[in-house]
């Protein structure tokens, strides 16, 4: 009987690496062999010693994205083709936060959708079950950073935003959380984990534990939980990666699961 179990174990698994593309070369020793990592205690809040921001003026979301949608409050508004506010549902249980818009996402003004984002909603969905429309994706800063500014027709003209350009851009990111209210935020990458959280380890250090984005750094009523992960780049960059994500996202998933009372639907509203 255990046989059996472990057997369906064994290829539940084995079917959800190959959804994500994970070869076998990439799961020394079968990833059935190898037990998912215990989620971490929950350390105090990193972010506690980011420098805070000013809670911020709740808006509709609405007004909230055609504002951004003006924004010139940085350079970075004088040359992009459209702002990026953000796509998915208002009511999200989970907010994925990125670092900022590339090429595709310049022009077609929604972020991830691309390469990276055509693998996060393959994750999304293989191992949450979820569609991107279900939960909320955005980013640090809603414009594109270009290393030439003057052309942005150009491929391989990304970089990753200044501080100052985040400093700038940060606080509709917090608005952004204070009107969702997710029961908890992805950091996608060591731009935006660095921003959240106010850490300097890099995201292999940081990832697959639970940290606390404390409520007086977006003006909401409670603390949330955040997860850092990868980049869905830096797995297209390296596959190995995926099996750490992978673990994250079930995480991530029993965080859901746990907060929906058990249930398995979708968890945004
Ligand atoms: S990056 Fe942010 S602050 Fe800068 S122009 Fe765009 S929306 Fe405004």
């Amino acid at each position: 009987m255990k046989k059996a179990l472990a057997r369906d174990l064994a290829a539940h698994i084995r079917r959800i690496d190959e959804e994500l593309h994970l070869s076998p070369h990439e799961l020394p020793g079968g990833a059935a062999a190898r037990p998912l990592k215990k989620p971490a205690a929950r350390r105090p809040a990193a972010a506690a010693s980011a420098p805070a921001s000013a809670p911020v003026p709740a808006s509709s979301f609405g007004e909230l994205e055609k504002e951004v949608k003006s924004c010139r409050r940085c350079a970075l508004g004088s040359h992009r083709l459209n702002a990026v506010f953000g796509v998915g549902s208002p009511k999200a249980r989970v907010m994925f936060v990125g670092e900022g818009p590339g090429f595709q996402e310049d022009h077609q003004g929604e972020p991830f959708v691309g390469r990276s984002g055509q693998l996060l909603d393959k994750i999304l969905d293989t191992v949450l079950g979820l569609k991107r429309s279900e939960v909320y994706i955005a980013n640090i800063v809603k414009c594109h950073p270009m290393v030439n500014p003057d052309n942005p027709e150009s491929h391989g003209n990304d970089r990753p935003p200044s501080p100052e350009e985040i400093a700038v851009c940060r606080p509709y990111l917090e608005r952004q959380i204070a009107l969702i209210k997710p029961g908890c935020i992805v950091t996608l990458g060591s731009v935006a984990t660095k921003v959240l959280l106010g850490v300097e380890e890099g995201i292999s250090k940081i990832r697959g534990k639970w940290y606390v984005y404390p409520r007086n750094l977006f003006g909401g009523d409670a603390d949330i939980k955040l997860l850092p992960t990868y980049h869905p780049a830096a797995l297209l960059r390296n596959p190995k990666l995926k099996l750490d994500t992978w673990e994250d996202m079930k995480m991530l998933k029993s965080f859901l699961e746990s907060e929906a009372g058990g249930g398995a639907g979708p968890m945004a509203g």
